[in-house]
């Protein structure tokens, strides 16, 4: 069925921004757009005065089954946060499925309500997948790999290999990828059969790099609290290897146009070239690296260097709030107070990164991330009328600068209404 909707602005993402604007749709697809009023003969949607239509929003670095594990260890750093906090939450949780999908569904439920329609999800369960089918969000899953403490290397390859065969003989609604989990969690032997196994599958990869300084001053020096640890494992020699993590990830081949690394905090001026060498993404998570206390990643130099940066939640874990409008406002002004300058912060980059980008670099880029002929209806009506919004001089400033999730009025998804403020 065709059908239309008009808003007094309508920020396709793409570039123009039209007030008020148009899309036509045919079923789960975007038919056309345009400025002005929708054209004649079609159903139209009238969105009430001062609402702005954006394409949907995208969390490209996710853990949803963490939606449980709210508030561990908010007041820890960084490592005590993992070690300290959330290890020993995860270990008294056991294995009860309960938890973790309660979790998802709990994350999945915020990130609708707050405009999310794309998820990049990391986990080493598979509660997350369910979630977004109960909600109709699109995702597109990492399975994690650890095995750092493993005793026997090969029995936990075993282990993953039983994992992934079980998963793939499920019908899955969503694709996936592989997650070995970080740097300094997933030992070298193992990183490598990741890799190996994601390219003879033609899979996408994401992880988390270059993170802490704690991982950076463990592979460069072999020093630091990670380092302690590993040496009294037995186990230093793994990881000390003169390079930064980068480096060290680049060498085992992990890095490529269909890798998305998450947070890259520490990342060099040379890792940063490495990663726009390679066509890698970075998830930027600003608000859990700042509260973490790990520290803001040069995400202006990222921008400079030509690396495409997408936004993500990470995890209610660490950020508490999965709310992308707050994420993209801790880009906007981690990313200025960081540089001294306004440079290419601006509204328009941090929507893009929240939007297009995250599309992008979780390999769904042609089909969604911006409202345009041919992509799928996926968009988000938000309500600009309150007195806190006006008066509306640019939209895309709006959105960035003022609105939140309870400006959410609607979401679309595959152009099937999945959320309605106040239901
Ligand atoms: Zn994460």
């Amino acid at each position: 069925m065709i059908t239309a909707v008009r808003a007094d602005h309508l920020v396709t993402g793409a570039g123009p921004v039209y007030s008020p604007g148009w899309l036509v749709i045919d079923g789960d697809r975007i038919v056309a757009v345009g400025r002005g009023d929708s054209p004649t003969g079609v159903e139209t949607t009238d969105f009430e005065r001062g609402a702005i239509v954006i394409p949907g929003l995208v969390s490209a670095h996710t853990h949803l089954p963490l939606g449980g594990f709210r508030g561990c260890a908010d007041d820890l750093p960084f490592l005590d946060w993992i070690m300290k906090g959330l290890m020993p939450a995860i270990r008294e949780a056991g294995s009860d499925p309960d938890t973790y999908a309660r979790g998802a569904r709990a994350s999945a439920q915020e990130l609708l309500r707050g405009g999310v329609t794309l998820v990049g999800d990391n986990f080493f369960r598979d509660e997350g997948s369910p979630a977004l089918e109960a909600t109709g969000q699109r995702g597109v899953f990492f399975q994690e790999v650890f095995g750092s403490t493993a005793e026997d290397e090969d029995a936990h390859w075993g282990e993953f290999e039983e994992t992934v065969a079980r998963l793939a003989a499920r019908p899955r609604a969503h694709p996936f990828g592989y997650s070995p989990h970080t740097p300094w969690t997933c030992p070298p032997r193992t990183f490598g059969r990741v890799v190996e196994r994601a390219r003879a599958e033609g899979r996408r990869l994401s992880f988390h790099l270059a993170e802490s300084r704690e991982e950076h001053e463990l592979f460069t020096a072999g020093s630091g609290p990670l380092a302690d640890y590993y040496r009294s494992l037995g186990k230093l020699d793994r990881y000390r290897t003169g390079m930064t993590p980068t480096a060290y990830v680049a060498g085992i081949g992990a890095l490529g146009p269909k890798t998305v690394v998450a947070h890259a905090v520490h990342a060099t001026p040379e890792d940063l070239g490495i990663l726009a060498r390679t066509g890698t993404g970075v998830v930027h998570c600003p608000r859990s690296n700042m509260k973490l206390a790990e520290g803001i990643a040069p995400v202006p130099a990222m921008l400079d260097a030509g690396i495409t940066v997408a936004l993500g939640v990470d995890s209610a874990a660490s950020s508490s709030r999965l709310d992308l409008f707050e994420e993209m406002r801790a880009a906007l002004h981690a990313g200025r107070a960081a540089r001294g300058a306004v440079g290419r912060m601006t509204a328009a980059t941090v929507l893009g990164m929240a939007t297009r980008n995250g599309a992008e670099v979780l390999g769904l880029g042609d089909v969604t991330g911006s409202l345009a002929a041919g992509k799928l209806a996926d968009f988000v009506v938000l309500d600009a009328s309150p007195a806190r919004h006006r008066p509306v001089r640019d939209p895309v400033a709006t959105v960035v600068h003022t609105c939140g999730p309870e400006d959410v009025a609607s979401v679309v998804i595959g152009g099937v209404v999945r959320h309605r403020r106040g239901t």
